[in-house]
């Protein structure tokens, strides 16, 4: 019954089995249909001719009648009009014409051919259920018609052994053609869903093969234009593959770097750190790292070195340049270093200014608080130099405050000591741990040294050269007060130092200090 759909007719049941038709299992039961129906066709059409030739003209117009109806319920079926209502109405006009033949009798043999492949028919067209069903009033009503053929007038008259043949013929071919078609169909509707399921397999293994490739795709391409360069090494450190990037940054070519120890690019004064970094890599740590990688021309370049474990038996590691920027670092480190120095410094002479000052007497005062030490202040300020500024002019007055800041500068020797501009022409000066009288020693120091430096000072009412008055004031840090109270006591003798006739050291007693 199965047979090639593109050949009935000369339709192309293929195109409507694969276009139209819903599924498979659909389109072959159009095309055992089709095969059955020209079957069907070109015999009804032969035994029609055949009756109306030999006289019996009801015969004959019955068969064209059904050979009619057989060719319309095809069409119906290949426009898809109509199916399963075609199939049950044509099946029915087979059983009924195979009833009506073996009640006019006559060409036995033509009818017995009918006979046998009427159950068949039913099957292929009604489906297995209810093709038995079909099946089994078909052989119904032959039976019947046999036990009753002597009371119905008009009717051809079998023998008792002939009707007990096709009996028999009929039940043996109803069952041969149901375990058939039972099995048929449970290998096809297997076969059916294996191939559904290979289609579907198929299908879903195109897309991962394809959404692989992209993937792959897509890495292979950032690893090529990656800004950093990577190299994949092997837990003995050799060379596995290194993208383009590498090989521009170090200058060698890919042939040159593949299979080389990546120990032999490293600078040997780290290779020391080496093994115990393996280790960590090997233990799936990540690492980053500055390390200078060695170039074709022998230099090393610094690059910034971060590693990972990506699989048993292999490490990736990231190089990034980082020489210009490690350049770009130290100088601004060092522009920072100058600013800072700057904001400490007095611009004029070089020493400390106020701002650094302030901050060191706080540390200091902390400091002798701990220390349970005392702290002194030195403030000293030249005499009459307003009168040298109109005098001599503002650079000479300038000058002489730079050998004024040195000459001070010179006469402090410990490590905590700091002198430092105060503002104008005042300086001040703090000493960590000294006593009121260590800090008039100091200060005697400082103005015997101004006076040695023997600036001419016309215009000064106390000597000739150039003078300096001093203040000094020592005291432990003690209970509430700041560093305001010492700083005041300073400034007080420095007055009283003015006051009793300048070129003089004057101290202030405070009353918890020395
Ligand atoms: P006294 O003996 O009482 O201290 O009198 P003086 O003239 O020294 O004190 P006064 O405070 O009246 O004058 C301070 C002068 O110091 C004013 C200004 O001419 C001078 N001066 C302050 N800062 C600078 C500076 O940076 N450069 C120069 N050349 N002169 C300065
Ligand atoms: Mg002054
Ligand atoms: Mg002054």
């Amino acid at each position: 019954m199965q047979s090639d759909p593109k050949n009935i007719l000369g339709v192309d049941l293929k195109r409507l089995s694969a276009g139209n038709r819903r599924n498979t299992e659909e389109a072959n039961r159009f095309a055992q249909y089709s095969v059955i129906c020209s079957a069907g066709v070109i015999t009804m059409l032969f035994f029609g001719i055949v009756n109306l030739i030999s006289g019996n003209k009801s015969l004959g117009i019955f068969v064209f009648t059904c050979c009619i109806s057989l060719i319309f319920g095809w069409v119906l079926v290949y426009l898809q009009k109509a199916e399963q209502g075609v199939y049950r109405f044509n099946t029915f006009f087979f059983a009924a014409l195979m009833v009506y033949l073996i009640y006019l009798g006559g060409d036995e043999h033509s009818k017995l051919l009918w006979i046998y492949i009427t159950p068949s028919i039913m099957f292929f067209l009604l489906g297995r259920i209810e093709g038995s069903i079909g099946t089994f009033c078909f052989l119904l009503f032959v039976g019947l018609y046999f036990l009753m053929q002597e009371e119905i007038p008009g009717g051809h008259l079998y023998g008792k052994a002939f009707a007990g043949r096709v009996m028999l013929s009929l039940c043996i071919i109803s069952v041969i053609t149901y375990f058939y078609e039972n099995l048929r169909s449970r290998y096809r509707t297997q076969m059916e869903q294996k191939n559904e399921e290979l289609k579907v397999e198929n299908s879903q293994r195109r897309l991962i093969e394809k959404s692989l490739r992209e993937s792959e795709e897509r890495y292979r391409a950032i690893y090529e234009h990656a800004a950093e360069g990577i190299v994949l090494i092997d837990f003995s450190g050799k060379i596995i593959e290194c993208n383009p990037q590498v090989q521009r940054m170090l200058g060698y070519r890919e042939e040159q770097l593949l299979e080389k120890d990546i120990h032999s690019l490293f600078d040997p004064e780290n290779l020391a750190q080496i093994p115990s970094q393996l280790e960590k890599l090997k233990g799936g740590q990540t690492i980053f790292i500055e390390r200078r990688l060695k170039t074709s021309s022998g230099d090393y370049l610094l690059c910034e070195q971060s590693g990972r474990r990506i699989s048993d038996g292999l490490i990736i590691l990231l190089y990034r340049d980082i020489s210009e920027r490690k350049i770009a670092e130290e100088a601004l480190e060092q522009a920072n270093l100058m600013l800072q120095q700057l904001a400490i410094q007095d611009g004029l002479t070089g020493i400390p200014n106020r701002r650094k000052f302030d901050e060191a007497l706080t540390l200091e005062w902390q400091r002798m608080q701990r220390e349970k030490l005392r702290l002194g202040v030195i403030i000293g300020d030249i005499d009459y130099f307003k009168q040298y500024n109109d005098h001599y002019g503002h650079q000479r007055g300038d000058e002489c405050l730079k050998s004024v800041a040195k000459t001070l500068s010179e006469n402090v020797h410990r490590p905590g000591d700091l002198v430092a501009r105060y503002g104008g022409e005042e300086f001040v000066i703090l000493l960590p741990d000294t006593t009121v009288q260590g800090c008039e020693i100091i200060a005697e120091r400082m103005r015997a040294a101004i006076e040695s430096l023997a600036i001419d000072h016309a215009e000064s009412s106390v000597s000739s050269k150039l003078t300096m008055s001093f203040g000094v004031a020592s005291m432990k840090p003690e209970g509430d007060v700041g560093p305001d109270v010492l700083l005041l006591a300073a400034d007080k003798a420095l007055y009283k130092a003015k006051g009793n006739g300048r070129n003089l050291v004057c101290r202030t007693e405070v009353s918890n200090g020395s």
